[in-house]
């Protein structure tokens, strides 16, 4: 008979062990080397059976085992030293308390909300480099010491594994997880009694949940988790998968993420005293629902606000973060789904809800859209992806250049404890020292490592990653049908001195899995070359409604499969974290080949970067802003960087004969040319120069403070004064803002006189008095700007600068504005006069897309 359910029943642990129960409980071993060194030391043939699982390796470990270490003196002594050092990272004033105590102003608390989070691959919630940055932001956050608090749904099957049928196309499997194996802990109440959370659903049903929590170092995760007994059957089924189901079952999820999170967060901190956020952050457009819930707090709620009140409250601490410039990647619902689950909220007129996602389409309602208008202040997530979304966005705040959309960027960055591989890390903190290097200093003293040491490291990393391949391929190929004697040609398939590139990642379509296979006789060549082979490993899940992705992955594996060339090529089934490690720490180059500028950031040539891989690149997401030619990496050129998502075939072929011609000209010629000691000096120069260059820039650390001084301490601080006093400056803005609105119409520029001395030389200055109709507003409301600079045939203004005006006088609803631009660039310029609406509290100028400018 086949069981229901599995779990692991752990052997009770000795009393002077007990420390270990507390390291497996706090998912900072999964980044912490002499924690997982420990882990090891328990059993060290059982822990290389448990895929990184320590659950596993307690449940598995026999009790005379346990029995021994409990006496060994050497073993108590470090476990002694690991659970010392855990109370310390848990304990000590960090980073963030030196901050404060330096007498920075910063959040107190900051929620995080994410649809998936991808911490350890022992708890499969995520399905990639959104979920990964989630994970990566909250181990930063913890290592900084910031007050965050995550928030996710536990999804009973995770995402799905991946394995390959026998032609190669992907097969799903969704392994049932029980919460009791995971490293989780259930929220209870001072009683005992289970935390729940509770939604009302239409027709009278409840959509209930409990909350678990993970713990990532300091940040407690908080995940729900809807297969609860006072559910049905339906409403247990919410959080089965990640972005599995229809239109109604992902609004299910998302209304649980967002209200359901919010209401998590208020138990846990009524429970643990924990301060409430001032800050919440929408990781991308899923969660956006968390601000309707604060908006209902406030209507329905003892302050008794107004809607517009609330929202312009709520709107103070709200971040929103895009991460898709690809139009179908943007959540969309059809208003009818919205009008049936949201109809009955309390405080909240079902219209006004509806009106913060409208978009172009008027039957759909826009998650992206909703996320805009209910944060304050918004970002994606590389400077590239900062002027795709402003212009992606532009019809939101028509009447603005797209420079000028309040979108600003905040370039993505990973957690360098996690995925740098220990060979290397030891080395750097050898050097440097850890504290420097996570601070951003001290990578330049990689110079002073030598070059046959780096290469000697380069080289035992990709001999593990060779080893690695031949594993799971010889597993794979089984699976798919094969027999063992058909497959010992894979224990010799790849060379731990071949020249290694790395692909992995998700397969939709603009991402280009097959690129490389444009030309497959080329490919060959490449592969099979007598002097200078290369080989490829290529890793990825497609999404399992997507069949484009899936046939593309087919034609990698019949591709991989031929005889001549299946030693030198190789799809990896069952991307997920424990294996992309072991392709960032060997790959000596990191292949990123998608459609510019649809690859918002992405985050894995950063993670091959920290181990000394070099990228070779389109120049899209964050490779378009450090890419240095030559140096840290290359760059294959982009035939274009139209924003259609559609492949355009011709294109392909452009760039992918750009891609073949880089490494045969470029990338093979310089790793196989080696001095007399067999080292490639040039190649190793490289790798030592993206270490120093990257190495700063690319870590998760970096990326998590500038989010606390760009967003979340500005944010933190509008929300404080937008609350104080009986929320008093949330009903004075709210009010200003509709009066404003409704005077705007009359506002216009009429007159614009200007004066140059002489004639308009480069150097000079042209002197301006504008004639503004303020209609019923006060001059002190208005803000009156010069806008100039070169312009072309059309009379567009091309790279304008921005001179605000000063007011001068007034008289019955006119007031005068004067000021002086300069000269400053010879040949044809222009410039025009703008009227903005300004408040002190509007965090900026195009806020209130309220705009006049000058008529001709
Ligand atoms: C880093 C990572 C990703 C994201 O990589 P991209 O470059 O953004 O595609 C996805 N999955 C795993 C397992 C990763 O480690």
């Amino acid at each position: 008979m086949k069981a229901l359910r599995r779990l692991t029943v752990r052997a009770a642990l000795p009393e002077q062990l007990a420390p270990l129960g507390e390291i497996v409980a706090n998912l900072r071993w999964s980044w912490h080397p002499d924690s997982l060194d420990l882990l090891e030391s328990v059993d060290p043939e059982l822990w290389a059976d448990c895929n990184g699982d320590p659950a596993r390796l307690l449940g598995g470990v026999s009790t005379d085992r346990l029995a021994a270490l409990a006496k060994d003196r050497k073993f108590l002594r470090r476990l002694s030293d690991v659970s010392d050092d855990l109370k310390d990272y848990l304990d000590q004033p960090r980073w963030y308390q030196n901050q404060q105590a330096e007498g920075k102003q910063l959040p107190t608390s900051i929620a995080y909300f994410s649809p998936e989070f991808g911490i350890t691959e022992v708890l499969p919630q995520y399905s990639g480099g959104l979920g990964i940055l989630a994970g990566d932001h909250l181990k930063a956050a913890s290592d900084l010491g910031a007050p965050i608090i995550g928030v996710g749904l536990l999804y009973r099957a995770g995402y799905f594994a991946q394995s390959l049928s026998r032609e190669g196309w992907q097969q799903e499997r969704y392994p049932s997880l029980d919460p009791q194996g995971l490293p989780l802990t259930p929220l209870r109440d001072a009683e005992g009694n289970l935390a729940r959370v509770v939604l009302d659903l239409p027709e009278g049903r409840a959509l209930h949940a409990q909350i678990w929590i993970a713990s990532v170092g300091r940040v407690p995760l908080l995940l729900l988790d809807s297969d609860v007994e006072e559910n049905d059957a339906a409403a247990r089924g919410v959080t089965d998968r990640l972005y599995g189901g229809g239109p109604e079952h992902r609004l299910l999820q998302e209304l649980l993420l967002g209200v359901g999170g919010v209401r998590a967060i208020r138990a846990y901190c009524a429970i643990t005293g924990h301060d409430a956020p001032e800050v919440f952050h929408t990781n991308e457009g899923h969660a956006g629902f968390l601000g309707i819930e604060r908006i209902s707090e406030l209507t329905d709620g003892e302050a008794k606000l107004g809607f517009e009140e609330a929202l312009t409250a709520v709107r103070a601490g709200t971040v929103f973060t895009t991460h898709t410039p690809v139009p179908a990647g943007i959540d969309r619902f059809d208003r009818t789904l919205i009008e049936a689950y949201l109809a009955d909220v309390p405080g909240v007129p079902v219209e006004q809800i509806l009106t913060l996602g409208a978009e172009e389409d008027a039957t759909k309602f826009n998650m992206a859209h909703m996320g805009l208008r209910l944060g304050q202040r918004a970002n994606g997530v590389a400077r590239l992806h900062g002027r795709v979304s402003r212009s992606m966005f532009n019809n939101l705040w028509p009447g603005f250049d797209s420079d000028e959309v309040p979108i600003t960027s905040i370039t993505n960055g990973v957690h360098a404890p996690t995925w740098m591989a220990r060979e290397i890390l030891d080395l750097a903190e050898k050097v440097a020292g850890s504290d420097a290097l996570a601070a951003g200093s001290g990578w330049d003293a990689i110079d002073s490592i030598s070059d046959s040491e780096l290469w000697t490291i380069k080289r035992g990393l990709r001999e593990r990653l060779v080893g690695e391949i031949r594993r799971r391929v010889r597993i794979s190929s089984m699976e798919r049908g094969f027999s063992p004697v058909e497959l010992t040609w894979t224990s010799t398939m790849f060379d731990p001195d071949v020249l290694t590139i790395g692909f992995a990642r998700r397969v939709p379509s603009y991402k280009r899995l097959t690129l490389m296979l444009s030309d497959p006789g080329r490919l060959k060549k490449i592969l099979t070359d007598p002097e200078r082979p290369v080989q490829i490993v290529v890793a990825g899940k497609s999404h399992p409604a997507d069949d484009g992705g899936k046939e593309l992955i087919a034609q990698l594996v019949r591709f991989a499969d031929d005889p001549e060339v299946r030693h030198r090529i190789a799809f990896l089934p069952d991307y997920d974290i424990g294996m992309a490690r072991y392709l960032y720490w060997g790959s000596d180059v990191w292949l990123n080949n998608p459609l510019r500028p649809l690859e918002a950031c992405g985050t894995s040539g950063m993670k091959a970067a920290l181990n000394g891989g070099l990228n070779l690149s389109i120049r899209d997401g964050w490779w378009d802003e450090w890419c240095e030619d030559g140096k840290n990496g290359w760059e294959i050129p982009s035939a274009d960087d139209s924003l259609s998502g559609t492949t355009d075939k011709h294109r392909d072929a452009v760039e992918a004969a750009a891609l073949y011609d880089l490494i045969e000209h470029q990338v093979a010629q310089r790793y196989y040319d080696r001095n007399n000691k067999g080292v490639p000096t040039q190649w190793v120069s490289m790798v030592r120069y993206t270490l120093k260059s990257l190495g700063p820039k690319v870590l998760a650390t970096r990326m998590v403070r500038d989010y606390i001084f760009n967003l979340y301490a500005p944010a933190a601080r509008s929300g404080r004064v937008m609350i104080a006093d009986d929320y008093a400056s949330a009903k004075d803005l709210a009010a200003w803002k509709s009066w404003v609105a409704g005077a705007w119409k009359d506002v216009a520029v009429r007159h614009v006189d200007s004066q140059v001395e002489g004639d308009p030389t480069l150097g000079g200055s042209l002197q301006l008095r504008a004639e503004v109709a303020v209609s019923g507003l006060k001059s002190s409301d208005v803000q009156v700007q010069a806008v100039f600079g070169p312009v072309d045939a059309d009379n567009r203004i091309t790279s304008p600068s921005v001179v605000t005006l000063e007011f001068a006088d007034e008289r019955d609803h006119v007031a005068f504005f004067t000021g002086e631009i300069p000269l400053s660039k010879a040949g044809a310029f222009g410039y025009t006069v703008r009227a903005l609406p300004t408040h002190p509290l509007l965090a900026n100028p195009a806020e209130t897309g309220l705009i006049a400018v000058a008529h001709h």
